[in-house]
């Protein structure tokens, strides 16, 4: 394990500013904290904060990253707390070891292949600042470095994730040295048989090839000495991983892998690299279509480097890069590479424009970073502002689903899938009841509560706010009408089958589609609940040989007998119009309800009154009181009657139309008395009409709004009672 003082001379070796007394109280910190806490490997647990620590030397970062990493799993796994470490350490500290503290809680999570686009760009919301994706990646590495100590289930989880996720986080960042690490481990944890073999044959190449790769070394040291051109050369095999993606990617046997062997060359200058691109080119033969020149157009993440593939000694493939110590390091270090982390401020002016080219590229990494997203504001000191638009929650399996900030667990359901959507009833986020309207947080856990054959309101439209959530809902809410209107339609067509004394049945109804022109049953029933299609036409369409008679309701004919009096007794069956049944009848509501309802036009109906519905194409039912003489006028179109019944909302009452006439004294003050009787009742007065009857009398017309048949009948009652009125009569009821 490192000793105290280790750390402190590996950080002052790169920065002899460093704040040693800050270093030496978080690592006693830290080491009491974890106190007898150990690895899976046995190790004290205080080794691993020191091995991050140490990784992070490397890279060069400053005091606070350090001190952070050694703090890193203070807050998940000891007792200490965000304020105790700021009381000690400093807010700065204190947040960088709070967002690991957060970043380390999506580690229970399980994360797939697929969702690890979602999964780095929750990352990235979640760490606020590059420097704990900094430890973050040093952490994981320090895991990987010693996953075998790991039982093997969940070993290989935390290799996939690694390879899905981090790898290529590392890679984004610049970080290339570290991805390569990441992705061997992984592979090697992963693929064990693939990378013994790779490796394999990887060591058998060297030994076969010797000196190959020193002499070839030597070889363009010699070359470029002579030139005049200082040069560190560096030869290598490529890392198994690599190896093995290309073989994948290129389905390609190991043998047929020409460039194994890459060489890099660190010159001085900008200048120099193309000298020795000169030289390189004129000594061997170029591979056609290899050589690309990173350095007047860098890459996005400011990667730069000339790159050529020759045909070296030995007929064996080589890849060489060309590049400056500048563009050396920032290749392998990346984000880490600058000295933007680093303490003492810029003293001279080299420094200062490093910093500000190390700045710049800080930015467009970030950006890069959210790879397709444009973040449009700028971006402050290393602050990740990025994803602010956007939440990541989880669900109860682990599948990440990224939403629009101001999401609910509504838009929610509706990502995971539209039926659960639809069918969502309520909600728990991290374990905890909340509403459904509750605007959800990153790395929130929902799960949502179901019921089957449940509709989502139609007011949800409105407070969703995610466009799939919107039209999912308005779908689901026009089904449901539709559905109504097939049942209406049901209703009908059955109705208008018994009265050809037929039955009707769905096979047969559905050998007739073709004729009816409708893709099934229940496009059918609906064009006939809407009123688009005659029943009698269905009828026709399953029985073409019938003829229909129209005919008063008939009652069973007395003296008929045999089979023609029994064919007339299976008539009797069909009712006479606007008899309600309470089967089967249609749910009438008030005007809220799903269906397009409306009342009597000449009197109106409430709850409490015999109703009856009539079918007008088009615009949905009228309902009117059984007794009304309106209905006379549909005698001859039995097809459009419907049994319908109320089917009140006891929770939510509703007003009803009814229509009184009033004969009261013509005297000042009776429109007032009357007036006042129906407010205090609680009813409304929707329009008022006078029609003169006798000088001393008049009539009333009262258009009123009421609760039910007893709301009325009280009302009445309290009129009658008035000495100025002489009559209350309803219309129509
Ligand atoms: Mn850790």
């Amino acid at each position: 394990m490192m000793r105290q003082y280790e750390l402190v001379d590996r950080v002052r070796k790169y920065n002899p500013q460093a704040d040693e007394d800050l270093l030496n109280r978080a690592y006693v910190y830290a080491m009491k904290a974890h106190g007898t806490q150990k690895r899976a490997s046995g190790d004290p647990y205080f080794s691993h904060p020191l091995e991050v620590a140490a990784i992070l030397t490397d890279l060069k970062l400053d005091d606070a990253t350090i001190v952070a990493a050694v703090l890193h799993d203070t807050i998940e796994d000891t007792g200490s707390t965000k304020e105790e470490i700021a009381q000690l350490f400093g807010s700065e500290i204190a947040a960088l070891v709070d967002g690991l503290t957060k970043l380390k809680k999506l580690d229970l999570v399980s994360k797939r292949a697929e969702q690890a686009e979602n999964f780095r760009k929750l990352l990235l919301a979640i760490a606020e600042d590059v420097r704990v994706l900094l430890v973050k990646l040093a952490d994981r590495l320090h895991n990987m470095r010693t996953l075998h100590f790991v039982p093997p289930e969940k070993r290989n989880r935390i290799a996939q994730e690694t390879l899905d996720i981090y790898a290529p986080l590392a890679g984004r960042m610049g970080m290339q040295h570290m991805r390569e690490e990441l992705e061997n481990l992984s592979f090697k944890t992963l693929m064990p048989e693939a990378h013994a073999m790779i490796s394999a044959r990887l060591a058998d190449l060297s030994k076969r090839n010797g000196r190959l790769i020193i002499d070839i070394e030597q070889e363009l040291s010699q070359e470029l000495t002579t030139r005049g051109i200082k040069a560190e050369v560096h030869g290598r095999q490529k890392a198994p991983y690599s190896v093995f993606r290309k073989m994948e990617h290129k389905s390609l046997a190991f043998e047929q892998l020409s460039d194994i062997f890459g060489f890099r060359l660190v010159v001085e200058t900008t200048e120099d690299c193309y000298r020795v691109i000169g030289v390189v080119h004129t000594k061997w033969p170029t591979v056609p279509g290899r050589f690309k020149d990173y350095i007047s157009t860098p890459k996005q993440n400011d990667y730069r480097s000339i790159h050529t593939t020759v045909v070296g000694p030995g007929r064996q493939r080589v890849e060489l890069q060309v590049r400056t110590a500048t563009m050396h390091e920032i290749a392998d270090f990346g984000i880490a590479a600058h000295a933007l982390y680093k303490d003492g401020r810029a003293a001279d002016q080299e420094t200062l424009t490093r910093e500000s080219r190390a700045y710049r590229w800080l930015r467009r990494t970030i950006e890069l970073l959210a790879e397709g997203d444009s973040p449009e504001e700028f971006l402050e000191h290393t602050k990740l502002e990025l994803f602010h638009d956007q939440v990541f929650c989880f669900t109860p399996k682990g599948r990440l689903i990224a939403l629009p900030k101001g999401a609910t667990p509504i838009d929610f359901a509706y990502a995971v899938h539209t039926g659960l959507g639809n069918s969502a009833i309520g909600c728990k986020i991290n374990g905890r009841i909340a509403p459904l309207l509750s605007e959800l947080q990153n790395g929130d856990e929902v799960e949502i509560a179901r019921a089957e054959g449940q509709v989502p309101p139609a007011a949800w439209e409105s407070l969703v706010i995610t466009g799939k959530a919107r039209a999912a809902i308005r779908r689901a809410t026009r089904d449901a009408v539709r559905q109504q209107y097939a049942g209406l339609g049901r209703q009908i067509v059955v109705r208008a089958f018994e009265r050809a004394g037929k039955t009707f049945s769905d096979e047969r109804l559905k050998v007739a589609l073709p004729r009816l022109a409708r893709q099934s049953i229940d496009d059918v029933l609906a064009a006939v609940g809407r009123g688009k299609m005659f029943s009698g036409d269905v009828v026709r369409a399953v029985h073409p040989e019938f003829k229909e008679e129209r005919k008063p309701a008939p009652g069973p004919a007395k003296g008929e007998g045999g089979w023609f009096g029994l064919k007339k007794a299976a008539s009797v069956v069909f009712k006479v119009p606007g008899a309600p049944t309470e089967s089967g009848a249609i749910p009438i509501r008030g005007l809220g309800g799903d269906l397009p309802v409306r009342f009597a036009p000449n009197g109106g109906a409430v709850p409490g009154d015999r109703i009856v519905g009539i079918l007008t194409p088009g615009e949905g039912i009228t309902i009117f009181p059984i007794q009304s003489p309106d209905l006379t006028a549909f005698d001859d179109q039995p097809e459009r009657w419907l049994d319908v019944r109320w089917d009140l909302d006891e929770e939510h009452r509703e007003f009803f139309p009814a229509r009184v006439i009033v004969n009261a004294l013509n005297e000042p003050g009776a429109l007032g008395t009357i007036a006042m009787v129906i407010g205090e009742a609680g009813a409304n007065i929707d329009h008022v009409e006078f029609r003169n009857r006798s000088p001393d009398f008049r009539d009333i017309v009262l258009d009123l709004q009421v609760y039910d048949l007893k709301h009325l009948n009280g009302i009445m009652s309290e009129l009658k009672a008035k000495p100025m009125v002489s009559k209350v009569e309803r219309v129509n009821g």
